[in-house]
């Protein structure tokens, strides 16, 4: 079953024909776009087996589908104004829906538009008043939005990859550099220099930005992380209090797909384009296998014979809301691989919803290790089986000893690992509360390095630390801290905000890297916020601060892959890695070094990659078993 694809050239150019049966139709297409995973109710891939089975086709639409030399032979979600879906907004239907539903972005209001996967909220990016309203309705407080737009040229500072990624066929948000002195709101990415923006995909979309004609904030249909709204009636009940309304169409959505997001290199949201194709294993049992995945940015991961089919997001797994979409996707997955499985591969963290999930199934249980998953992903995707050094940098993850790592160097292979170096503990003061209030991190690891601590509420906070304070070695909360140190950001409104504004900081500028005692398996992160604590005082600019301290943690992780030396490999993974400065600074040290370096392309580094990562593990441990 192929993903869905963007509204091919000849189909745009007959919707712009004004003698074309077609002009102006929401939902042209033809057998080299439009939707496919989307709509697909069962194998094989016909008509009948498609949301599109109760539309019957006009003697038009059946004469371009059964002649073989026609663009539209056997395009399965044929359609013409005659016979297929219609748009609708309230009462009003067709061209007079979409009038309205422009009329009304124009107004400032907020509109839930029925998209390819999901709604999605749309509303005008260059009205302040419109988007503020649309983040306190849909409570996002800071995240970034994504935007919509016919010409993003002027809008992001794109490079020929972006502009590339951009126009591609999957049509991903790709994240890319805000042009000074765009037309888009304050609050569409607040705090932040990048922007995810895409091009419209579906020639509904086409219709929609054109006749508009600016950029339109095109957000998932969704509270804050919560999976993207797909069924009419649920929309309308999830989003009621949020969008003023909404431009629907009667083409059922059957499978729940979000919008793909990309930077540069690696992606960052492996979805909609994407999925459901497949990635290749190296070794596989014949077992089929599914994987849980983790919590945050949850997807998950079915195995049949050599291939590994990764889901769409989902977003983040921590609601009853959230669950219920994981079970009926994960049924969906089932039933168009046709497999029940041998064996389900789930996190280490006894309170994921997907590691309860899991282990309620009458199923054989493989626990696979956070951070072992994030290596074996990135060894997975390259098609390497190891064995391999991995440096996984990420936020926290549950260890085997209980404890929260984050900062790892391991040794391994798909089938296991050993802990060769981690970045040195600290107590997170207040356990859960240290993640989304970095100065509290700043404040422990001040304190670790014996300097004065400037927060006032310091004094009483730190009394947690006899009660809550597990001790984690996560790269995150060092990032956190250097970011509270510098005052970017003392509290933190969504995951890994202040490490990107750190790295925001640092752009462009150059620096020697903050010495780090590395040695006898341990990465002295507290060496690095001394020294960044030292130069503040001393009055060195907070840009070199941030450019040193990232070329410290740089150096410190190739000087432990250095003290470690076999093997010559080295996998990046984990949601730290998302920082460009990071990943470029670490590859180039070790490649200086003589490594051979991997790193993510086809699966994020982030926590939606850990469900494939979990499935090639469980993949070649029950291979040496078989
Ligand atoms: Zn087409
Ligand atoms: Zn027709
Ligand atoms: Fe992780």
């Amino acid at each position: 079953m192929p993903p869905d694809a963007a509204t091919c050239d000849s189909c745009l150019e007959e919707m712009r024909d004004p003698l074309d049966r077609r002009f102006r139709y929401p939902f042209i297409n033809c057998t080299r776009c439009g939707p496919r995973f989307t709509i697909v109710l069962g194998s094989p891939y016909d008509r009948a087996n498609t949301t599109m089975a109760g539309f019957d086709m006009c003697g038009d639409c059946r004469a371009e589908y059964e002649d073989p030399d026609d663009r539209r032979f056997h395009a399965e979600p044929i359609a013409c104004p005659a016979c297929g879906p219609r748009l609708s907004l309230d009462g009003a239907v067709g061209e007079a829906a979409l009038a309205e539903a422009v009329r009304l972005l124009d107004a400032g209001s907020i509109v839930a538009v029925k998209g390819l996967g999901g709604y999605h909220l749309a509303c005008d990016a260059t009205n302040e008043a419109a988007v503020a309203r649309l983040r306190r309705r849909k409570g996002r407080e800071q995240k970034p939005f994504a935007v919509m737009a016919t010409e993003p040229g002027h809008l992001a500072e794109l490079d020929e990859d972006e502009r590339h990624l951009l126009g591609g066929r999957e049509r991903p948000i790709v994240l890319a550099r805000r042009a000074p002195g765009s037309p888009l709101a304050g609050s569409v990415a607040p705090g932040t220099p990048w922007l995810g923006l895409m091009l419209p995909y579906t020639p509904l979309h086409h219709l929609l930005c054109t006749d508009f004609g600016r950029p339109l904030v095109m957000t998932s249909g969704n509270r804050s992380d919560e999976p993207v709204a797909i069924d009419d009636r649920e929309a309308r009940e999830r989003l009621g209090g949020i969008a003023d309304a909404f431009l629907a169409h009667d083409r059922v959505i059957h499978r729940r797909c979000e919008d793909s997001v990309v930077r540069s290199t690696f992606p960052v949201r492996r979805s909609r384009g994407f999925a459901p194709e497949a990635l290749p294993l190296t070794r596989t049992g014949s077992a089929p296998i599914v994987a849980a995945g983790a919590e945050l940015k949850s997807t998950f991961c079915v195995v049949r014979g050599e291939r590994a089919f990764l889901s769409p997001h989902l977003g983040d797994l921590d609601s009853p809301l959230a669950l219920a979409a994981f079970r009926s996707d994960l049924d969906l997955y089932l039933e168009m691989l046709a497999v029940q499985p041998r064996f389900i591969a789930h996190d280490l963290h006894p309170d994921y919803l997907s590691t309860r999930w899991a282990l309620e199934q009458p199923v054989e249980t493989v626990a696979v290790q956070h951070h072992h998953a994030h290596a074996a992903a990135c060894l997975a995707e390259h098609r390497e089986y190891g064995p391999a050094l991995a440096l996984v940098f990420d936020g926290t993850g549950f260890g085997p000893d209980g404890t929260l790592w984050g900062g790892e160097l391991l040794r391994c292979d798909l089938a296991g690992f050993e802990r060769v170096a981690n970045l040195e503990p600290v107590p997170l003061p207040g356990g859960e509360r240290a993640i989304r209030e970095p100065w509290r991190m700043a404040a422990a690891y001040l304190e670790r390095a014996s300097r004065p601590v400037p927060f006032d509420r310091w004094e009483v906070v730190r009394e947690s630390l006899k009660a809550n304070a597990p001790a984690s070695s996560g790269m995150g909360r060092l990032f956190d801290a250097a970011a509270a140190l510098l005052g970017i950001r003392t509290e933190v409104t969504y995951e890994g905000q202040a490490a990107i504004e750190l790295e925001a900081l640092a752009a462009g500028v150059e620096a020697d890297p903050y010495p780090c005692r590395v040695g006898s398996g341990l990465m002295h992160g507290s060496d690095l916020i001394a020294a960044a604590h030292d130069d503040l005082a001393s009055g060195r600019p907070r840009a070199r601060i941030a450019a040193a301290f990232h070329e410290g943690v740089a150096a410190a992780a190739a000087a432990a892959c250095a003290e470690a030396a076999e093997p010559r490999t080295v996998a990046l993974s984990g949601g730290s890695f998302q920082n460009g400065r990071l990943l470029a600074s670490v590859s180039r040290r070790l490649e200086g070094l003589g490594f051979r370096v991997l790193r993510h392309r086809r699966v994020p580094p982030n926590d939606g990659g850990i469900s494939f990562g979990q499935a090639a593990v469980a993949a070649a441990r029950a291979d040496a078993c078989a």
